[in-house]
């Protein structure tokens, strides 16, 4: 650390156990292997229409039946027998048993942000919970979903990394967060009354591109048109990861245009080989390189979500080296969405103070890279995903009016 940079104390995050650690030497543990193998029902949204027809077929049932059972899904977000009409009502029940089993049920829904944000927890048919956080602004309404149970990647900020990867989810886990979501947008389950669920995130829990299989698969059914799926613009998905490097250049030979979101939270290897273990196999030169080319393939800037840690990774020469990384790499290719982290008091994984974010944003902009603190509600999600789960693991649900505070505290 030279002179200039010394100006402040610097937390690393190596200075007291992760995150929800349950030993006080607790270490980061990265896995891609599932603690569970159980596989969810099989469901109409694993399976594309011709899939979905030749299952109905298999059985004896007429294929076309899976036209219009996908259709009351994907267009009018039903999984009630009674609303449809336009199948014999003597076939309804069955149709419904084999192609739309119950996947995810409610355990617990909060309010917050004066009803503009409802977070869900959700249990799955094996007892493993996720969360899905939908909120509401003034342009757009936005679903925070999970991708897998847990998760592997050992990030010693977040509640979920220390619970470990339970499971991923199935393609059609992973859809109906979405659906119910479509549901409580149309019954105007938000302040505000009905709206229209424009956006997807894969921010909840879980590192989406290590259940890549069911990922793409799930985009395939956010972005094809009913009855394929739900019809909803590729443009308005964002795909975030910690670093997943072939799997990000994997992506981007997809075709689907969605966003990628790369969640850096430190430009130099020394602070994110502490920060977010994953960075041990692949740094951060390699991270931003497979970033600037899933840019030029797909022409969809990606975005840099970087959580402002207090002391920790908020220093201007960091700002300085974010955006010459960047700037190397051509300009205008990336968005840099700085994200205050949401308090968590006692620990050292605390905001920035105002001045230093001020400070990081202005060093940015000042390199001509593109830059906007990102709202609270997002770094409710992207730094403190598993707290939900954790706390009703635990036997009691954090409250609406915490999450209040904490946002009242962040401002
Ligand atoms: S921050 Fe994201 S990738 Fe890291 S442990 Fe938490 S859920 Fe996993």
């Amino acid at each position: 650390m030279t002179l200039a940079h010394a100006a402040r104390p610097e937390v690393r995050p190596s200075d007291q156990p992760p995150e929800g650690a349950t030993s006080a030497d607790a270490k980061p543990i990265i896995s891609f292997a599932p603690k569970r193998r159980g596989k969810a029902p099989a469901h109409l949204a694993d399976l594309d229409l011709a899939g979905r027809k030749k299952v109905l077929k298999d059985l004896g049932l007429p294929a076309f039946r899976a036209d219009q059972l996908s259709r009351h899904y994907f267009d009018h977000f039903s999984v009630d027998p009674n609303t449809m009409t336009d199948i014999p009502a003597s076939m309804r029940e069955n149709l419904v048993k084999v192609l739309l089993p119950e996947l995810v049920t409610e355990v617990v829904v909060q309010r917050a942000d004066r009803g503009m944000t409802l977070k869900h927890l959700w249990r799955l048919f094996d007892g493993a919970k996720v969360e899905s956080v939908l909120m509401r602004y003034p342009e757009r309404t936005t679903l925070c979903v999970s991708s897998q149970a847990g998760c592997g990647m050992a990030c010693p900020f977040c509640a979920t990394g220390q619970m470990g990867l339970t499971r991923n989810l199935s393609t059609a886990e992973i859809i109906d967060q979405v659906r119910q979501a479509q549901v409580a947008c149309r019954e105007g389950l938000l302040e505000g009354g009905p709206t229209r669920l424009s956006n997807i995130v894969f921010m909840g829990m879980g590192e989406p591109l290590a259940n890549y299989k069911m990922l793409v698969s799930a985009l395939h059914r956010l972005i094809d048109p009913s009855p394929e799926g739900f019809g909803m613009s590729a443009r308005n998905i964002t795909v975030s990861t910690v670093g997943l490097v072939p799997a990000i250049k994997k992506l981007a030979g997809e075709g689907l245009p969605v966003t990628l979101a790369v969640s850096l939270h430190a430009p130099d290897d020394d602070l994110r080989d502490e920060l977010i273990p994953i960075n041990s196999r692949w740094k951060v030169g390699e991270l931003l390189d497979a970033a600037r080319e899933y840019f030029l393939t797909n022409g969809r800037r990606v975005s840099i979500e970087y959580a402002l840690i207090k002391d920790m990774n908020d220093q201007r020469y960091r700002a300085q080296l974010l955006a010459d990384e960047l700037n190397k790499r051509g300009h205008g290719w990336a968005h840099v969405n700085p994200i205050p982290l949401n308090p968590t008091p006692g620990t050292i994984w605390t905001a920035s103070t105002r001045r230093a974010q001020d400070a990081f944003v202005k060093t940015l902009r000042d390199n001509g890279i593109s830059t906007s603190i990102r709202d609270t509600r997002g770094s409710d999600i992207d730094g403190a995903c598993g707290q939900l789960a954790t706390a009703v693991t635990q036997g009691g649900a954090t409250t609406a009016a915490n999450e209040e505070r904490s946002e009242q505290e962040n401002r």
